[in-house]
């Protein structure tokens, strides 16, 4: 199974990702986590991306397509992959294509602008694997420590209000339009965000067939 998750930023792609990873015995790729790990370890690729995630914008295609086309040639990805937060214009899923990199279905999750606003003042992230959290909807066992690996949970510096402002128009003017490009092809399947995230699984496996 090759699926790609869409949705604004805060609609629960990670959390989703996390979930469906398990389920279907595949690994997630997630863009954003990769690049927070580049800017950690302080590579040529983190130190070009910094700025534009700082300030809620995009990095550049040719960033994102190099990192995508190597990820996706590991041995792991042999029997798929979820990819969370990639593509993110249509350029990028264009480079996708002309790659050879298909894909089985893309899952849109549909939420409003308000509930990410709402939304993402309660997200945490760990600081050493990336996992996601919320404090309201998926707490830690132990509050600001990961379940996963035992890192410090922090708050993203790009969830800060302005900036989520910033990357909601982001993805309305570039990453919204990739919901007609895979409509075309067959692909999409539209999700409705569910009260709660176990629910928002549901429909997205039931959507899958599963
Ligand atoms: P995310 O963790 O998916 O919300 O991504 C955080 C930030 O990383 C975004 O706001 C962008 O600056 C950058 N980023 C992640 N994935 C992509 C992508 N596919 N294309 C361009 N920028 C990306």
């Amino acid at each position: 199974m090759k699926l790609i998750l869409l949705g604004a930023p805060g609609a629960g792609k990670g959390t989703q990702a996390d979930i469906l990873c398990k389920e279907l015995d595949i690994p997630t790729i997630s863009t954003g986590n990769i690049l927070r790990a580049a800017i950690k370890n302080g590579t040529p690729t983190g130190m070009k991306a910094k700025a534009y995630m700082d300030a809620g914008k995009l990095v550049p295609d040719d960033v994102i397509i190099g990192i995508i086309t190597e990820r996706v040639a590991e041995e792991d990805c042999a029997n798929g992959y979820i990819l969370d937060g990639v593509p993110r214009t249509i350029a990028q899923a264009e480079a996708m294509e002309k790659a050879g990199i298909v894909f089985d279905a893309v899952v849109s999750i549909e939420i409003s602008d308000e509930t990410i606003m709402e939304r993402m003042s309660g997200r945490r992230v760990c600081e050493s694997c990336g996992a996601s959290y919320h404090l309201v909807a998926v707490p830690p066992k132990q509050e600001g420590i990961c379940d996963k690996c035992g890192g410090k949970l922090v708050q993203r510096k790009d969830d800060a209000p302005e900036t989520v402002k910033a990357r909601l128009e982001v993805y309305h003017k570039e990453t919204e339009p990739l919901k007609a490009f895979y409509a075309q092809r067959g692909l999409l399947k539209s999700v409705e965000n569910q009260p709660s995230v176990a629910e928002t699984s549901q429909a997205i496996l039931h959507a899958l067939g599963r």
